[in-house]
């Protein structure tokens, strides 16, 4: 067991994932043995690869800890807890989960996008109490052949796009640089969520997407708009969000996603007009037993001295 890597695990991972690298590595589990400091110190210059998750912080100063570092392995295809250039300024590899997790997240964006404009957990319990008794649900919101855009047309952001094309949706979407796609683009979020009844976000989070949904934003959108939020928590300005579902700014919201996970404002849960879901988007079995596999796989070909598989990009 000498010659095995020593691996830190930094984060929350599932079982199978744990298993994985217990029974290829020498693991460290900073999340479960509550390490401290002092313990830290002293397996710290053995740590040859980090096992993270998408929120898990891998900042410049806690590399700088691990002298043999080689690789970060995220549990996720976002990777904004990770500093990257730092990263690669010592030559140490950043990998993620892409691809794996993508049809997952596209169909919880179409379920929110659906739950929240169909009412469809409000209905739920309405059907569940008996309220029935006393008359008929109130009227929804018609999704099909209504305008989506898509703020991130990335492999998810493009699944959605095929998916809302089978409600027969009119699909516009923003990103930083147009693509050669058959929809509508937005060269500013604002003007795309003046055009749209739905906008769905699904860019990557950090600074460079910092906020992206505003105040200014959610008034565009307008009092017949939903928001969807499936990327970040930090692309959307939390408190101008509650602040535009009370005052009736925007219809309602559907949020996978928190800027504080798993603390959600108060405000926010007590709110009729959204529907609130824990981070599941790529939630299923079989998607997170092929992302744990990657994620493996990844530092396992590294230490085997093979080009890891799936690097994030430059
Ligand atoms: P991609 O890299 O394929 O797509 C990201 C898209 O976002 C690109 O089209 C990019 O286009 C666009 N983008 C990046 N920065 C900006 C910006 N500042 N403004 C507008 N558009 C921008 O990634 P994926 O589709 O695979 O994943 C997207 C994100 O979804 C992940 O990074 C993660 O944050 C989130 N996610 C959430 C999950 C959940 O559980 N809720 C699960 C999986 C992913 P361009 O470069 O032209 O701007």
């Amino acid at each position: 067991s000498n010659e095995r890597p020593t691996i830190l695990i930094v984060a929350r991972l599932p079982q199978h994932l744990l298993d994985l690298l217990q029974n290829n590595f020498t693991c460290h589990n900073l999340v479960l043995d509550q390490l401290s400091d002092d313990q830290l110190a002293v397996i710290a210059p053995q740590v040859r690869g980090i096992a993270a998750n998408g929120e898990a912080k891998v900042g410049r100063e806690f590399m700088a800890r691990f002298p043999a570092l080689e690789i970060v392995s995220v549990f996720g295809v976002g990777y904004d807890g990770v500093d990257v250039p730092a990263a690669r300024e010592r030559g140490i590899h950043v990998t993620h989960t892409p691809d794996v997790l993508t049809d997952d997240v596209a169909d919880m964006a179409i379920a929110l996008m659906l739950a929240v404009a169909r009412n469809v957990v409000r209905a739920d319990r309405f059907a569940r109490s008996g309220e029935w008794k006393n008359g008929p649900f109130p009227f929804t919101t018609k999704v099909s052949g209504a305008r989506l855009g898509i703020v991130g047309l990335g492999r998810i952001g493009e699944a959605i796009a095929r998916r809302a094309a089978g409600f027969d949706m009119e699909i516009a979407y923003h990103n930083r640089s147009r693509k050669d796609v058959p929809y509508t683009y937005f060269g500013d979020i604002k003007s795309l969520a003046a055009a749209v009844d739905f906008l769905v976000m699904i860019t990557p989070g950090g600074a460079g997407t910092r906020a992206l949904v505003n105040a200014d934003v959610l008034e565009a959108l307008g009092p017949k708009g939903f928001l969807i939020n499936v990327a970040r928590g930090s692309v959307v300005d939390e408190t101008a969000l509650i602040a535009a579902l009370k005052a009736g700014t925007i219809a309602g919201a559907g949020l996978d996603v928190f800027e504080n996970e798993p603390n959600i404002p108060a405000e926010l849960a007590a709110q009729e007009n959204v529907v609130l879901t824990p981070h599941m988007a790529s939630g299923t079995l079989v998607t997170r037993t092929a992302m744990a596999d990657l994620a493996f796989n990844n530092l396992q070909a590294h230490f085997s001295g093979k080009p890891v598989i799936t690097p994030v990009p430059d």
